[in-house]
């Protein structure tokens, strides 16, 4: 081949090359998928010999104390592999707050334990909605919407809180009084037009927790009055029928189809009966954050590779399973349990071990583990989802 003909003959695939990308590509875009699983690169914490833990002690940990207040969290930090998501277990005392703020890099969503909480949110159209949670309640803020968090009534509350980045951290949140604390007084008299003097004695450090009064019972009208937005921050997850509903177990499941401006994460209730098991899985399109609000289970963790590894948590410990990861839960206390589950997605998507076998032929099952086809015959029909302690 001349030189010439070469050149022609290279530049003529690289061209075909570059149209088949794109226009691979594009149909993926078409169908709504993120391309950017296409690169492959390997997470240098997923790719060793053996799976790294999944579990830490978040209860356990010290995290921010202020008062009778607290905030514990998990994020890269604490839990390496949990990359995609963060979460936050907070208590706040009768009569404190925490302080107006936005987080940069995550939406937060979150799931009351206990006590009331009142919220107050606003949004980039200027909307503004304050809303009271109970146990059993959801809230779901997107990324940069500035907000605020205080105890109602005269017993503290608790609730978890799920971000969808594992790298959030008290960087990535910017509070008000750490703000107006740090901006010049002329800048803030200019731009509120109000004399200097109407700043002396704001607070010069983030104030983070602020403590004052047990707010009013019914919420005051905004400065600006009533301008709500089109879509409420608020769903009674607890408050619905449970979406699925065994012999084992029971689930309450919430992501945009129900709660629309849940964009990024979807949450999950999960009760199991000792003994009983939500089936080997995994997720196609999120990792998975978990919280066990109640007893004792065992998750196991399948990487790949031969990698399998399983962990124990209990009351106050969370795990993550990265996106597309195979795993389970099992209860194995002696008392029902309760695990609080958050997915960095919008909307659920699952795949059960016992469906996937059931949606192929028995002669393909038979060949692909070198059995007969008539032990397959008994393999279950349909999807499992949670097996009781019997396995039925
Ligand atoms: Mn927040
Ligand atoms: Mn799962």
């Amino acid at each position: 081949m001349s030189n010439f003909a070469r050149r022609e003959f290279l530049t003529g695939a690289a061209v075909l090359a570059a149209a088949t990308t794109a226009a691979f590509l594009k149909s993926e875009e078409a169908e709504g998928g993120d391309t950017s699983f296409m690169n492959n690169v390997p997470d240098p914490s997923l790719s060793g010999k053996d799976l790294p833990t999944f579990k830490f002690a978040l209860e356990k940990s010290e995290g921010k104390v202020i008062g009778k207040s607290f905030g514990k969290e998990a994020t890269v930090e604490q839990l390496p592999i949990s990359k995609g998501i963060a979460g936050v277990s907070m208590r706040i005392e009768p009569g404190a707050m925490r302080e107006l703020h936005w987080h940069a890099t995550a939406a937060e969503w979150a799931f009351v334990l206990e006590g009331r909480v009142r919220t107050t949110v606003i949004d980039p159209h200027g909307n503004s909605e304050t809303n009271d949670f109970n146990a059993g309640d959801v809230w779901f803020f997107p990324r940069g919407h500035g907000h605020m968090l205080e105890c109602l009534g005269n017993e503290p509350c608790q609730f978890i809180l799920i971000f969808d980045n594992g790298y959030f951290s008290e960087f990535g949140t910017f509070s008000i009084s750490d703000w107006i604390g740090h901006a010049p007084k002329s800048l803030l008299a200019k731009n509120f037009g109000l004399p200097e003097s109407a700043f002396n004695g704001f607070p010069k450090e983030e104030v983070y927790f602020a403590r004052g009064a047990v707010p009013p019972e019914k919420p005051a009208t905004p400065l600006q009055g009533l301008k709500l937005p089109p879509q409420t921050h608020k769903y009674e997850l607890l408050e619905q029928a449970p979406h699925a509903e065994f012999k084992g177990g029971r689930e309450w499941r919430v992501d945009s189809t129900r709660f629309p401006i849940s964009t990024t994460i979807t949450g999950v209730v999960l009760d199991l009966e000792p003994g009983s098991l939500r089936e080997l899985h995994w997720h196609p399109t999120a990792d998975e954050w978990q919280y066990v609000i109640s007893g004792k289970i065992s998750v196991s963790m399948f990487g790949s590779h031969g990698r399998y590894r399983t962990e124990e948590l209990e009351k106050g410990d969370v795990a993550y399973i990265p996106q597309g990861y195979g795993h389970s839960i099992e209860n194995i206390g002696s008392t029902p349990c309760r695990i609080l589950i958050g997915l960095n997605t919008g909307v659920y998507q699952a795949i059960d071990l016992s469906q996937w076998i059931a949606g192929n032929p028995v002669d393909v099952l038979a060949t692909n583990f070198g059995m007969p086809a008539a032990l397959f015959e008994k393999f279950p029909k349909k999807d499992v989802f949670i097996a009781d302690q019997q396995g039925r």
